[in-house]
C-alpha cells in the first residue's frame, strides 16, 4: 500500500530551500562555496531530495555523518564530493575507496589503522581546535604537522578540517573562543602544503566570522531555516522549510472534572471540547510537550491536555470554531496569523530546533512541494 497521507505528515518547502541557501551565500562573510551538510537525513528534510535538488542549484560538496549515509547518497545518483566527517570502521575503508567518498581521519590512531588496510582512500584530517570531541589536537607545538605530514605520502590527505563550538554565541566570552580557534586552524594550515579542501566554519561560522584558510562553509542549520541558537539574528528571508501537519481524528465535549489521557495528569476545569490529534511520540512529538505545548488550528492556540501518547494526544479546542473529524492541524508551521517554528518547540522544552526536525520519525511522511 501506498503511504497514507494525512494522518501525521511533514510539508517540505524546496523553493523555501534554494530562497535559503541563496541569501545565505549573499550574507557570508568571505566568498566560500557551500559544502551542503545533509546528515541525519538533511536533519530530517530527506537527505537525497535536498541534496538532488542543491545539486541542481549548483552545490558540489555535501557533508554526511555516516559510512551509510555517504553510501545512500552515492547510490542515490549523487554527484561530487562526499565528507563523512564521522567514525567509519577502517574494516570498511575499501567502500568508502570504492565509492569515491572522502573520509574524516578522526585521530593518529586511526591514520594508522586506515594505513594497515593499505586502501589509500580520499581524506580530510580533522583538527581538535576546542571542541573535544575528534580530530588532532591542535595546541601542542606542531605535532599535528607532522602527524599529517607523515601520513600523507600513504592516504590521499586532500584537506583539513575543524569545527567550532561557539561560533553562535554573542558573548566576548564565545567570540574570544571562537576567534582562538580559527587561529589556530590558520596556524596549521600555513605550515603545510597546499591542500584542497579547509574548511573551519559552520553555519553560524559563515555569518559571523571569515578566515582567510577557509574556502568552504559547511552549511546545515541554517540551510533548513533554522537558527544555530535561539538568540540568533538570521539574514531575513531564510526561514524553516519544513511543516509538520497532522489531523483531528475525534472532538468530543467532557464534563468539569474529567481526566484526559495515561496518568489522569489533567483534569477539566470547566466543560470542556476535546480533539485528539492523530501524531504521537512515535512520530517524534516529544513527550516533554505534555500539558505544555500547543498545536494550531484555524489560526488559534489550541493547548495540549494530559500526556502526549505514542501515536495520538489531546487539546482544548472549547473556543476554536469549525473543528472537526478531518480538521487540519498545525504542529510545526504557520497558520493564520500565527507560525510556531521548530526552535520554538525547542525553546518551550529545553533543547534545540536541529533536535525537534531530526526527531521527526520515518512513520511520518515527507511532502516535497
Ligand atoms: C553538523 C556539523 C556541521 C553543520 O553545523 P550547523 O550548525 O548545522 O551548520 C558542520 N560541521 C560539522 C563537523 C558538523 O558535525
Amino acid at each position: 500500500m501506498d503511504i497514507v497521507l494525512k494522518r501525521s505528515w511533514a510539508e517540505i518547502d524546496m523553493h523555501q530551500l534554494e530562497r535559503n541557501l541563496n541569501i545565505y551565500k549573499e550574507s557570508l562573510n568571505g566568498s566560500q562555496r557551500i559544502m551542503a551538510v545533509v546528515k541525519a537525513d538533511a536533519y530530517g528534510h530527506g537527505d537525497c531530495q535536498v541534496a538532488r535538488r542543491l545539486s541542481l542549484l549548483g552545490v558540489t560538496d555535501f557533508a554526511v555523518a555516516s559510512l551509510d549515509e555517504a553510501c545512500k547518497l552515492r547510490d542515490a545518483g549523487v554527484k561530487g564530493e562526499i565528507l563523512i566527517l564521522g567514525y567509519t570502521p577502517p574494516e570498511y575503508a575499501s567502500v568508502v575507496y570504492a565509492k569515491d567518498l572522502i573520509q574524516t581521519v578522526i585521530s593518529e590512531e586511526y591514520a594508522e589503522a586506515i594505513c594497515e588496510t593499505n586502501v589509500p582512500f580520499r581524506c580530510n584530517f580533522a583538527l581538535d581546535t576546542g571542541m573535544g570531541r575528534i580530530g588532532l589536537l591542535t595546541n601542542e607545538d606542531d605535532g599535528c604537522n607532522e602527524t599529517i605530514k607523515k601520513y600523507s605520502s600513504k592516504l590521499q590527505v586532500e584537506g583539513v578540517f575543524t569545527h567550532l563550538c561557539v561560533a553562535d554565541g554573542n558573548d566576548e566570552e564565545s567570540k574570544r573562543f571562537t576567534k582562538r580557534q580559527i587561529a589556530q586552524f590558520e596556524n596549521v594550515l600555513e605550515k603545510m602544503p597546499e591542500l584542497k579542501y579547509n574548511h573551519c566554519l559552520n553555519s553560524a561560522g559563515g555569518l559571523w566570522y571569515d578566515s582567510k584558510n577557509a574556502d568552504i562553509v559547511r552549511l546545515g542549520i541554517v540551510l533548513y531555516g533554522l537558527k544555530p541558537d535561539y538568540e540568533n539574528v538570521i539574514p531575513e528571508g531564510i526561514v524553516p522549510i519544513l511543516q509538520w501537519k497532522s489531523v483531528v481524528s475525534m472532538v468530543k465535549w467532557v464534563e468539569s472534572g474529567t481526566s484526559i489521557g495515561y496518568g489522569r495528569s489533567f483534569v477539566t476545569k470547566r466543560r470542556t471540547k476535546i480533539a485528539t490529534i492523530s501524531t504521537g511520540y512515535a512520530d517524534g512529538y516529544n513527550r516533554l510537550l505534555s500539558n505544555k505545548g500547543f498545536v494550531l488550528i484555524n489560526g488559534q492556540k489550541a493547548f495540549i491536555r494530559g500526556r502526549v501518547c505514542m501515536d495520538q494526544f489531546m487539546v482544548d479546542v472549547t473556543d476554536i470554531e469549525n473543528v472537526s473529524m478531518g480538521t487540519e492541524v498545525v504542529l510545526i508551521g504557520k497558520s493564520g496569523d500565527l507560525v510556531y517554528t521548530a526552535d520554538d518547540m525547542a525553546h518551550d522544552i529545553g533543547t534545540i530546533g536541529y533536535e525537534v526536525v531530526c526527531n521527526i520519525s520515518k512513520r511520518v511522511p515527507r511532502v516535497y512541494i
